[in-house]
């Protein structure tokens, strides 16, 4: 999967970001500072840098920019502080691909981070749990080599579910990832369509049910 360069000079931040990272399958590798990050894209081809824009050594945009000029194709995407939103424009104006406020969820994280490998084309589209085969580009799934038949609710519930690998997601959230914030559901139709997931793909085991919250896809 991607190999991310996490710049962020709080280390606790910079933890749980590289934490996250790894349980869905990334290499989250930390910089606490901007000479460290320039370091780190000399030394490894990277797909994609998460820049925080407080930085102890360097003005984060100008090593944006620096990114830009020495490492032309690779995507950036901002983190900010609240008391820093006006910089937002000028971030996205100056050539990253996204930005996210602090404090922010892990899934928004996540879900900024997929948008973006998917643009560049660097995402893993394709997933192998037990004899099921998901491949996310082409839109198919197999089991045992054949062909499963999901229905459009039931495939957007599974991608969720893949793209939060080894993470909890609360049936709230389910709701809202795999159905849209406009969709007036209850916690039931979640529950359905995740009983309906589990038997037509054998993975019972894997579709962790978390008590009194959610559901989590192990693998
Ligand atoms: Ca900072």
């Amino acid at each position: 999967m991607a190999d991310i360069l996490i710049v962020e000079d709080d280390r606790t931040i910079n933890e749980l970001i590289r934490r996250t990272l790894t349980m869905t399958g990334h290499q989250g590798l930390p910089a606490f500072s901007g000479r460290e990050a320039l370091s780190v894209l000399e030394g490894k081809r990277i797909d994609l840098v998460l820049l925080d824009i407080g930085l102890p050594d360097m003005e984060g945009f100008a090593l944006m920019r620096q990114i830009f000029r020495e490492f032309s194709d690779v995507p950036v995407i901002c983190v900010t502080a609240r008391d820093e939103i006006p910089d937002r424009v000028k971030g996205l104006t100056g050539g990253a691909e996204d930005y996210i406020v602090k404090p922010f969820a892990m899934e928004e994280l996540l879900a900024r981070v997929q948008v973006v490998l998917r643009r560049f084309h660097k995402e893993q589209s394709c997933f192998h749990i037990r004899d099921v085969e998901i491949d996310l580009a082409g839109g198919c799934v197999k089991r045992g080599g054949v062909t499963v038949e999901l229905t459009n609710r039931e495939y957007e519930l599974l991608k969720v579910l893949l793209l939060n690998k080894n993470i909890a997601l609360s049936r709230e959230r389910l709701l809202e990832l795999a159905w849209g914030i406009d969709f007036y559901g209850d916690d039931r139709t979640v529950d359905v369509h995740i009983r309906r997931l589990r038997q037509k793909l054998g993975l019972e085991e894997e579709i962790k049910t978390i008590f009194r919250y959610g559901y989590r896809l192990e693998f």
